[in-house]
């Protein structure tokens, strides 16, 4: 695949590419009627894309839109972004603004490390709809970053929610604390920081590279690529986790995990 020229095909399925797919999606970022002085659209990062793969035709990109930019932790860029451009797009589009991106929602008051009071809404996000969309974006950047589709497993992590299986809320803070710890800091990628950031770190001893995506400076998603040429190995501690054996996991800081 990696020898195909490569605006030719698609970055996610290899397909013959029929337009291009901005990563992260352009919608994400202001727009210059709402933000004056923004320089945010300039140089985002396209890659070519079938017809499938363009979030575009799928509506994924408005509802990322929806769903990131309020998030709690972003910025001010990312609050401003949803009382503009997000909140113009659904009364468009006449849905509910805040049923695009959850369910089951509730009305809660939250506090800042300084005691200031914030209202908030709490609720269940489309978990499988989000996944898919940071697929997408994930592969777009391995394309960019290495000019080549992905083959492999590529498995997400979505920092910024609470997992109600347990086992997956360990192995987010797992995650967390391993790229807390991690000696080697990687190059920070992305021309628009304050929006958009991602940062690739090098592969691991099975050849499974890691990817740290954040949103408005606050909501990170954590991305493992298992290429298929990545050597097979045998992880006793992940078989076991799955089982569901009793295991603890320590880190040098004293911090641990327990799983089951
Ligand atoms: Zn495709």
């Amino acid at each position: 695949m990696g020898k195909k020229n490569q605006s030719k095909y698609c970055y996610m399925c290899g397909a013959p590419a029929t337009s291009k797919e901005h990563v992260s999606p352009a919608c994400l970022f202001p727009e210059k009627k709402d933000i004056k002085t923004s320089i945010f659209r300039n140089n985002l990062i396209t890659v070519p894309s079938c017809e499938l793969h363009n979030s575009k035709k799928s509506k994924d990109d408005e509802f990322l839109m929806a769903c990131m930019s309020g998030i709690v932790g972003g910025n001010i860029i990312g609050f401003f972004h949803a009382h503009t451009k997000v909140r113009r797009a659904m009364e468009r589009s006449g849905k509910d603004f805040v049923n695009v991106f959850m369910r089951d929602y509730r009305p809660a008051i939250i506090k800042s490390g300084q005691g200031k009071e914030f209202p908030v809404l709490v609720g269940r996000a489309h978990f499988d709809r989000l996944h898919s969309c940071f697929q997408h974006i994930a592969h777009g950047l391995y394309f960019h970053k290495f000019g080549k589709q992905f083959e492999g497993e590529c498995r997400i992590l979505l920092d910024f929610l609470t997992y109600e299986n347990e086992k997956m809320e360990t192995y987010k803070m797992l995650c967390r604390k391993r790229i807390e710890l991690e000696p080697k800091k990687p190059k920070k990628e992305g021309l628009n920081p304050e929006i958009f950031r991602y940062e690739f770190m090098d592969p691991d001893e099975q050849g499974i590279i890691a990817l740290i995506m954040t949103f408005y400076e606050g909501a990170k998603v954590f991305v493992a690529f298992q290429g298929k040429d990545c050597k097979p190995y045998f992880n006793l501690a992940g078989m076991l986790i799955e089982s569901g054996v009793k295991m603890v996991i320590n880190f040098p800081d004293g911090s641990h995990f327990e799983f089951n």
